[in-house]
């Protein structure tokens, strides 16, 4: 089993789905230690995402990925944008030609990893989506190391993901706007951290769909 430019493309409208329903929430936990606009940026950005998909139909991982990547530069805004927009562009780097196995799915995620840390210089524990990306490259490789194929891959990275948001709660955020607060971010959910592994889990999704067709 390999991951293809259709899963890509399902991966990308299943995360719309998802941050479009989820709009609200990530709207309230921005507002609790940020400015309130994660929900709207994102739900803008991806729905965005999924019309440039339809109108270019791009015909490898590696052109969905950057042409979400351009897409969300464009329409997302705040910090996000920047953020999301250099992790889907090294991701589509980091995808190659072809379609991807359980590594490419690692190395996907490594690309989008080191593409936010590129951006926003953030580590583990400061209370951002690092703190949801780090986890899910690690589950993702140690998957890949017990022979896991890639729809494994991505519910483990997806799995490691939401334990990563759920762990950033008692973190004080030192990265972003959260960190204003000081120790008044501590005790909310990152909306970042919670907005990758909605992404995350849209990812295995689709690939659960592809296996199961
Ligand atoms: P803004 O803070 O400009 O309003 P958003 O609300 O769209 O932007 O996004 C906020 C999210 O961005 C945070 O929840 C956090 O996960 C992420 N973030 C902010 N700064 C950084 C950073 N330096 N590194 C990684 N992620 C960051
Ligand atoms: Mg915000």
């Amino acid at each position: 089993m390999s991951l293809d430019a259709a899963w890509a493309r399902r991966w990308i409208e299943l995360s719309a789905a998802e941050i479009a329903e989820q709009r609200d929430y990530l709207v309230d936990l921005d507002r609790a230690i940020g400015d309130g606009d994660h929900g709207e940026n994102m739900d803008r950005g991806f729905k965005a995402a999924v019309e440039a998909l339809e109108q270019t139909q791009p015909g490898s991982v590696a052109e969905v990925l950057k042409t979400v990547a351009k897409t969300l530069m464009s329409t997302v805004g705040g910090a996000a944008g920047p953020l999301y927009g250099t992790a889907f562009l090294r991701a589509s780097k980091a995808a190659g030609d072809g379609d991807l196995d359980g590594a490419g799915v690692a190395a996907v995620i490594a690309g989008a990893l080191d593409g936010i840390q590129a951006r926003g210089k953030a580590t583990t524990g400061e209370k951002t989506m690092v703190d949801a990306w780090t986890p899910a490259l690690e589950a993702a490789r140690a998957a890949v190391e017990s022979g896991s194929d890639p729809a494994a891959v991505l519910e483990a990275a997806a799995t490691a993901a939401e334990a990563g948001a759920a762990a950033t709660e008692p973190m004080r955020a030192t990265k972003g706007r959260a960190s204003y607060l000081g120790e008044r971010s501590i005790g909310h959910l990152d909306p970042g951290a919670v907005s990758t592994s909605l992404i995350l889990r849209a990812a295995a999704r689709a690939a659960g769909e592809v296996g199961a067709a």
